[in-house]
């Protein structure tokens, strides 16, 4: 996969390229990664990327040349034949989730663009983004921690990039349920133990505590993800024995 990455701030990416698993991919050659920076597509001698709004109010809004200027320079010839999905990070854009990430992993090529200030002009949404993400209901002043957000979640879902002791299969959200709870060593830290079950070396046993674990976790937490999992009919009676009521039909 291509990620391209439109921003006015290039070195808030310098050390999120340049570090564990994203660092890994690159040089594995499963992701590249390119960052533009949109006042290069200015021509101007201040290199002014934004103006005042019409209809007046508060703030600057970003022009749309220089961004539609940098997209149309990194489009590719065979862009056609591909897979690509020019991303506007906004938060009036559609909730980012595991869900979004995975459908975005199927793509060859993201654009990601970042915007500023009070927002972009409003062209750029409705002729230029094929997509627009928001990361969450509150505001940033930048896009550049939703970019961030996009491709890292986005970047563990391609094959190859996890190596094989690490998996996305059992992380939270991927199968409708949180994860189950996490141990390392040592056994006994303070006066906490691991649960014995884990120290056993029975895989099945630990497969079933972690499954029961995860759905419990769910219940006690985010109760209303359990109404889009896959539940048999006796995880579902330890569902409503937690409180959360969720019927063999839904
Ligand atoms: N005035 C805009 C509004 O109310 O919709 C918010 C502009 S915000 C201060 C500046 C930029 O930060 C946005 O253009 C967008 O790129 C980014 N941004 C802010 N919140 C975001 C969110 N929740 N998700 C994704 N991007 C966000």
């Amino acid at each position: 996969m291509r990620i391209d990455i439109l921003t006015l701030f290039p070195k808030m990416f310098e050390d999120f390229s340049s570090t564990g698993i994203f660092q890994r991919a690159v040089e594995n050659k499963l992701v590249e990664f390119n960052i533009w920076n949109i006042r290069d597509y200015t021509h101007d001698k201040h290199h002014v990327v934004d103006d005042y709004p019409y209809g007046g109010g508060a703030g600057m809004v970003m022009k749309p040349e220089p961004i539609f200027e940098a997209v149309e320079s990194i489009r590719q010839p065979d862009d056609n034949d591909k897979k690509v999905s020019i991303i506007l990070t906004t938060p009036q854009g559609r909730l980012f989730s595991q869900t979004i990430a995975a459908e975005l992993a199927e793509y060859d090529r993201l654009i990601i663009i970042c915007g500023h200030y009070e927002g972009v002009d409003e062209r750029v949404h409705r002729h230029l983004a094929t997509d627009e993400i928001s990361i969450g209901d509150y505001v940033l002043s930048g896009g550049e921690p939703a970019a961030m957000v996009i491709t890292d979640a986005v970047t563990r879902l391609i094959p190859g990039v996890l190596g094989s002791d690490e998996s996305a299969k059992d992380d939270s959200h991927s199968a409708g349920l949180l994860e189950y709870p996490q141990y390392t060593r040592p056994p006994l830290f303070k006066d906490w133990e691991v649960p014995e079950i884990l120290l056993s070396g029975n895989h099945g046993e630990i497969a079933r505590w972690r499954r029961r674990q995860a759905i419990i976790r769910t219940a006690e937490r985010r109760p209303e993800l359990l109404d889009k999992a896959e539940l048999s009919a006796e995880e579902i009676k330890l569902v409503n024995e937690k409180g959360k009521k969720v019927s063999p039909e839904e």
